[in-house]
Order: C-alpha cells, then sequence, then structure tokens
C-alpha cells in the first residue's frame, strides 16, 4: 500500500461530495503527500484546493478529467499540473459544460416521458448550481425512491438503451490532450481498464492518445483490480507511457474506494511523478 501519492479524485465542484477544503483536509488526515484534484470539466474548485493544500503542508496537483468522445463511446483523460488560468483550457471546458447543461434538460425531459417528473430540477439542486452530472440525476433517483443505490441508478435509466440516456457529445481526444498540453500539464488516460474495449480497440486509444502528445497511463486506480493494473502497466512499457495512480474518489459514501490508499505501482513502471519538483 503507498499514501504518497493519489492523483485523481472529485469535489462539490462536480460529483464529489466533500468540498474542495474538505477533500484536501481528508487527503491529510489520510496521510496522502502529494493529492490532485480532478474535477470533470471544470478547474474551478482548484483555488480553494490549493490554498487548504497549502495551509495544511501538503503537496497539490491542479488538475482536470475531460470527457472525451471517442469511437461512439465515452473515455475520460485526466491532465495534471495544468495551469487554471489558461484561456484556452478554461474556454473549451466552458463548452463541455454548456452542454451538460443542455442534457441535464434532455436527460429531465426523457425521464419525464417514462413516468419519472421533476428530476432536472432536483439534479441541478443537489449539484448546488456548479457543473450538473448524471451522478447528480442518480442521486435525485435514490432520493426520490426509484431505486436503492446510485449503481442501480446507472444500470436501470442512465446508460445506453435506458431511458435517461442521452449520448454524450464531448471533446475530441487531440482536442483534450492539447487543452491540457497548452496549459502546462500533462495528459493522462483514466482508468483504462474500465472501458468496454477490446485489447486492440484500447491499443488504437492509447496510440492516438500518444500521437496526440498524451504522456500517460492511469495504471494504479481505485476502480482497477490488480490483474488489470498489471495488464495497465504492460501496455504503459510497450508505449513508453508514464504511470499515474489515483483513487477517483467522490466522497465517503463510497467506502470502497479511499484516498490514497493504493497499490504501489507495479515493477517496472516510470511514475509520472517521476520529474516533479519535491
Ligand atoms: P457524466 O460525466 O455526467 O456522464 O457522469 C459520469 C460519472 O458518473 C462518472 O464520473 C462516475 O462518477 C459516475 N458513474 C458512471 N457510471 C457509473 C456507475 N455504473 N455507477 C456509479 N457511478 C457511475
Ligand atoms: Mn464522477
Ligand atoms: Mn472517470
Ligand atoms: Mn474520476
Amino acid at each position: 500500500m503507498s499514501t504518497r501519492y493519489d492523483l485523481h479524485a472529485h469535489s462539490t465542484a462536480s460529483d464529489g461530495t466533500l468540498s474542495p477544503a474538505e477533500l484536501m483536509q481528508h487527503a491529510h488526515a489520510a496521510g496522502v503527500q502529494v493529492m490532485a484534484l480532478t474535477d470533470h470539466d471544470t478547474l474551478e474548485g482548484i483555488p480553494e484546493a490549493a490554498a487548504t493544500a497549502e495551509s495544511l503542508g501538503l503537496g497539490f496537483v491542479p488538475g482536470v478529467e475531460i470527457s472525451v468522445t471517442w469511437n461512439g463511446g465515452t473515455v475520460h483523460v485526466v491532465g495534471l499540473g495544468v495551469d487554471p488560468g489558461h484561456e484556452e483550457i478554461l474556454q473549451g471546458l466552458a463548452g463541455m459544460r454548456d452542454f451538460r447543461n443542455w442534457r441535464a434538460q434532455e436527460i429531465g425531459n426523457r425521464l419525464a416521458k417514462a413516468g419519472i417528473a421533476g428530476m432536472f430540477e432536483r439534479a441541478l439542486a443537489l449539484s448546488n448550481g456548479r457543473l450538473v452530472s448524471r451522478t447528480h440525476f442518480a442521486r435525485a433517483l435514490v432520493e426520490a425512491g426509484y431505486a436503492d443505490s446510485v449503481r442501480a441508478v446507472f444500470k436501470n435509466y442512465l446508460v445506453n438503451g435506458k431511458p435517461g440516456f442521452v449520448p454524450g457529445q464531448w471533446a475530441e481526444l487531440a482536442t483534450a490532450v492539447a487543452w491540457i498540453s497548452g496549459a502546462g500539464g500533462q495528459a493522462v488516460i483514466a482508468h483504462p481498464a474500465r472501458y468496454k474495449m477490446t485489447r486492440s480497440k484500447l491499443r488504437k486509444l492509447m496510440g492516438e492518445f500518444v500521437d496526440a502528445g498524451g504522456v500517460g497511463l492511469e495504471v494504479v486506480s481505485g476502480s482497477h483490480s490488480r490483474d488489470e493494473s498489471f495488464a495497465m502497466a504492460a501496455h504503459a512499457r510497450d508505449l513508453g507511457l508514464l504511470a499515474s495512480a489515483g483513487s477517483d474518489y467522490h466522497g465517503p459514501e463510497n467506502p470502497w474506494v479511499e484516498l490514497g490508499r493504493l497499490p504501489e505501482l507495479p515493477a517496472g513502471c516510470e511514475p509520472i511523478w517521476r520529474d516533479w519538483a519535491a
């Protein structure tokens, strides 16, 4: 186990349940030494997280997790070390949040047609006027008694073929990588073993990612089994990608994922923090 680096986590600026400050306090208390904030499609939590981390003496990495449409599906690209004031990424992410707002209304309309009314308003209220995600819909449906877990809502309402599904129209892979690189960050493919892709599709994704300037692969993830981490470590070695590690923490409601409680990188990986200043 290692608690040193945790390079993937969410706050209330996207679909986490702890504020950016609370997330940093929690990371510090858990023994993390370097913590990233990687909210979905927004940099808005970064100033608060950075200030809190500094006051605690906790290492902080300003990050983001960008939604990407690739080959008809959604993949996530984490950016680490991005400048939160960089104009191009800020504008790009603002456009993605416009799509999220439109999609939220559309999800609400589709659920209403299926007999489940009022969910747009409830999801919006749960997002506190910040970024709205399917996670907020999932929490709203659980609160309204339509399912007994967030996981069950996704399965029965929010994925392809279900009443509240709206296809993503996210950033292109090369665009997301360019935003991250342009803002001085390192682009990393998030939780690569989570995508329902064949090995050859996954390698195609990784190849295009490298061609676009991507440098890292999330080898260790809160959502990877140990075998999946070893498989991803082999891809990283083959392609010369740096290895990242992150919990993908969303809050204490998911007790099976804890901040910083991650296995070590498999042998032979080059850590993405290799060249970071101490
Ligand atoms: P969105 O970016 O708004 O489409 O929402 C994606 C988010 O929903 C992911 O980052 C996860 O936090 C969450 N999510 C996706 N699939 C599931 C699932 N099957 N169970 C629980 N949460 C999920
Ligand atoms: Mn999420
Ligand atoms: Mn993700
Ligand atoms: Mn995530």
